[in-house]
């Protein structure tokens, strides 16, 4: 940090430094030297410390056609950094701050961000395509050939510095060390969101969890900290029931030991008629119906959180007719510069584990291992370290 603090010469000039680059669909990451351009109006360029990858990375990695498919590009949004320098306009940030990006826009000003009914941001978040949020294809990444690199989710944390608009910027207390903060940047708050605002558990509920990632495992530490009843784990990979009682998870469930019997009708049993809240955390359209099934008559809610862009999902029309809900949660539903600041606090107080999602620790270099391990199911959250421990 105070490498940083102390290099004000190079904060107008292009900083050269290493990035994992994804130069082509389904292929492993390419470390290489890029230049990375100042920060403009509204931008604040941050030196990562540690970054994280979530499946939505892995899945980006792989798409090889459609307005998605963007090569090369510098993928990761789950990320803790640290303020190299701001460009113009930039008052709520200033060299050294601890900052947490998020893919998520709050500009805090439209008529959506004032509301306290969700977290769209109407200002921006429609617009999921642009390199840089207000300058669109416009990239602040070039390799050593002086091509632009594409930039990813406008985050882009792998990479020794990226460069970041505001609205997707959180302060976060200096307090919280930075392996635990990295992990609010998108899947856990994600998940523990879904639970505390998008489905605002009460105490008591049945809920059912499809998926156990980092996602579907902070939905469980979400309906713990709302003392749901009883909360059902289903996944197709049982080395995850071990790391769901962490979270609180009371029961398990795996498809692939049900026999005849859909989940649904298992989970009917187990929670007496269907459970109050469900949550999809796969992103398989499939999953997606039978965890509506899955939900009680009359007041049943279900929560879509897994991303499959490709595939529309069939939902049983009589179970809507019969009162139940079902909706889609970015970012569980919270306002990051308002609710993250409240997640750090709640770890703070020893209330929230995040510990637990913590399962491998590696150096930036084997970021591709970190795929593997992802990929393979062996991993929840892997810490990748930009410096060398
Ligand atoms: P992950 O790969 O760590 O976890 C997915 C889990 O689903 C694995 O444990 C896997 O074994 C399990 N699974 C696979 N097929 C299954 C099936 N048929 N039935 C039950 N379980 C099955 O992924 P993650 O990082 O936890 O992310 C989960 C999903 O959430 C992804 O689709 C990701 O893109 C999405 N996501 C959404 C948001 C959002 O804002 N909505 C944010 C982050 C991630
Ligand atoms: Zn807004």
């Amino acid at each position: 940090m105070d490498k940083i603090l102390s290099s004000s010469s190079q904060e107008r000039k292009p900083i050269r430094c290493k990035a994992a680059i994804c130069r082509k669909a389904g292929e492993a990451l390419v470390i290489e030297e890029i230049h990375v351009y100042p920060p403009q109006a509204y931008e604040v360029r941050i030196k990562i410390i540690c970054t994280t990858l979530c499946h939505t990375d892995l899945a980006f990695s792989k798409y090889d056609s459609g307005p998605l498919a963007r090569f090369p590009r510098i993928l990761g949004h789950e990320a803790v950094g640290v303020v190299e320098s701001t460009g113009e306009h930039v008052d709520t940030f200033k060299q050294g701050d601890v900052v947490l990006p998020v893919f998520h826009p709050h500009c805090e000003e439209c008529r959506d961000c004032k509301s306290s009914k969700g977290n769209w941001c109407s200002r921006f978040a429609e617009d999921l395509t642009s390199n840089t949020r207000r300058y669109g294809m416009a990239s602040r990444f070039k390799d050593t050939m002086g091509e632009d690199i594409h930039h990813f989710f406008f985050v882009s944390s792998f990479t020794e510095y990226t460069v970041v608009d505001i609205a997707h910027l959180v302060k976060i207390s200096p307090e919280i060390p930075v392996d635990r903060a990295v992990l609010l940047s998108c899947g856990v708050s994600t998940g523990i969101g879904a639970a505390w605002k998008t489905a605002d558990i009460e105490e008591g509920s049945t809920v059912a969890v499809f998926g156990l990632g980092a996602v579907g495992l902070a939905v469980g530490e979400g309906a713990r900290l709302r003392r749901a009843a009883q909360i059902i784990g289903i996944d197709i990979n049982p080395d995850k029931f071990a790391l769901g009682k962490k979270f609180g998870f009371t029961d398990f469930v795996n498809p692939t030991l049900c026999g005849d019997k859909k989940i649904s009708e298992v989970i009917k049993e187990i929670a007496r008629g269907g459970v109050d809240y469900s949550f999809e955390c796969v992103g398989i359209a499939s999953v997606l119906s039978e965890a509506f099934i899955s939900t009680r008559t009359g007041t049943g809610k279900t929560v879509a959180l897994g991303i499959n862009p490709a595939a529309p999902a069939e939902l049983d029309s009589f179970g809507l007719f019969r009162g139940k809900h079902v909706c889609g949660s970015l970012f569980g539903g919270l306002k990051p510069k308002l609710d993250i600041p409240i997640l750090v606090d709640r770890y703070l107080k020893k209330e929230l584990n995040l510990d637990s999602f913590i399962t491998h620790e590696l150096q930036f270099e084997d970021i591709n291992k970190a795929f593997d391990l992802l990929e393979k199911g062996k991993s929840l959250r892997c810490i990748l370290w930009m410096d060398k421990k």
